[in-house]
């Protein structure tokens, strides 16, 4: 059965091009006024609560761990209970939104997308941001290392580094510019100044669902069966605060003052029919084995469209809509999810539900499709132009930056959501 001709009893969710067909189905955390945190799915602009379709004697075929964990106010249990549980409920949901049989009963448990406030969708316990993209690794490393830009390591080994999760948010959260130590190439000694090179990093969020027991590593064969989910997420970063900072042990303080999360999970049941081969140029070396497999080859790698948007000051107040700053597509990564996932636990390292990887910064081969400034300016030497005529290298005070993700076209689409927001002024230190 062609599953993506299946349309919903929701109008909503049938409208060409709707961001959560029924074929999407992603998870959020939601509230709406003084009601409870609950778990629910995107269906066309509403979200179906799950805490009140399992009130409501829908799921009363399934066992009692998986109706205890729709309950929940975080989507952690769900995440815990292992891929076929996560089935077993996309199915019993699919059911329920397409049969009209069902509709009585699941309209009272929808609520309308725009007048819910959305909340992270699981507590994140441990958070790392991978460099996945080779295009990112090449451009940002030729303007430190104009000789050398890519580090003989990068073909090899998955590069990663263990981030900070208590200052990630989700998307509609303005912050601050933040300050840190700068230091400029022929200053004598740095000084404590806000930040003047802030950045975004498109990346893609991955969330883990099953984790495994230390001691325990993740073979290819399994790894996505432990994946449960993706995100938008942006990576703010202070560009001028690394530069000084990274070396030898790698970001710190330019990295853990924010980040952010799109609300909505995308399970990768609904990427399924997005998958793509995933290939390694026949000069590159091959993976090692246990970052290797068959699958893994034909299709390891998912088509999902990313974009960067900007709206500043200035067209808010003239009523300009946000301007694309450039896309990619994760299809273009050099490691795919599951290698993450093998690499990341090769050494027994132990993962748990809600632990968050970053994809590392999207770019594709093209400087047009860079999915930072530092890469779009070339380090801030060539300003981009806006078609109002403003100038930017780096991200300035009231610009709203917004990452978007899709699979599909115009007419069957598989919405990531997007994240957004507003950088404010910072604190003069
Ligand atoms: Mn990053």
């Amino acid at each position: 059965m062609n599953t993506n001709h299946v349309n919903s009893w929701l109008p909503s969710a049938n409208i060409a091009g709707c961001e959560f067909p029924l074929v999407n189905l992603p998870y959020a955390v939601f509230s709406c006024a003084d009601q409870p945190q609950h778990i629910g799915v995107g269906i066309g602009d509403k979200i179906a609560n799950l805490n009140a379709l399992e009130e409501a004697g829908l799921f009363d075929q399934f066992d009692p761990s998986l109706r205890d964990a729709v309950k929940h106010s975080t989507l952690n249990p769900l995440m815990g209970l292992g891929y076929a549980h996560w089935n077993a409920l996309r199915l019993r949901l699919t059911e329920l939104l397409s049969n009209r049989d069902f509709q009585d009963k699941v309209e009272p448990c929808l609520v309308d997308q725009s007048e819910v406030v959305f909340n992270l969708p699981c507590e994140i316990g441990d958070y790392t941001d991978f460099y996945t993209s080779v295009h990112h690794a090449t451009r940002v490393g030729s303007l430190f290392r104009p000789d050398n830009p890519l580090l003989p390591n990068y073909k090899w080994v998955p590069i990663g580094y263990h981030g900070r999760a208590s200052s990630i948010r989700v998307s509609g959260e303005a912050f601050k510019r933040p300050a840190g130590q700068l230091k400029a190439p022929n200053a004598e000694r740095p000084v404590l100044e806000l930040c003047k090179r802030l950045d975004y990093e498109l990346e893609l969020g991955i969330f883990i669902g099953q984790g495994n027991p230390l001691g325990t590593s993740i073979s290819m064969a399994d790894a996505e069966q432990h994946v449960f989910g993706v995100s938008m997420f942006n990576d703010w970063s202070a560009r001028d605060i690394q530069a000084w900072e990274y070396q030898p042990l790698g970001p710190f303080l330019s990295k853990n003052f924010f980040s952010s999360l799109s609300p909505w999970v995308v399970p990768m049941a609904a990427l399924e029919p997005y998958r793509c081969d995933w290939k390694r140029d026949s000069e590159d070396p091959q993976p090692l084995d246990y970052l290797d497999s068959k699958m893994n080859r034909a299709k390891g790698a998912i088509d999902i469209k990313l974009e960067v948007w900007i709206e500043t000051a200035k067209m808010r107040a003239d009523n300009q809509p946000a301007e694309r700053l450039s896309k990619s597509n994760f299809k273009d990564s050099y490691w795919t999810i599951a290698q993450m996932v093998a690499h990341h636990t090769v050494n027994g390292c132990d993962l748990k539900p809600g632990d968050l990887f970053g994809s590392g910064t999207q770019s594709g081969p093209h400087l047009d499709e860079s999915g930072s400034l530092l890469e779009l300016t070339t380090g801030g030497k060539n300003p981009i132009t806006l078609s109002n005529g403003e100038q930017r290298t780096f991200v300035e005070d009231g610009d709203r930056i917004i990452l978007k993700g899709y699979c599909g076209d115009d007419q069957l689409r598989i919405g990531l959501g997007q994240v957004e927001n507003l950088v404010l002024s910072g604190n003069t230190p």
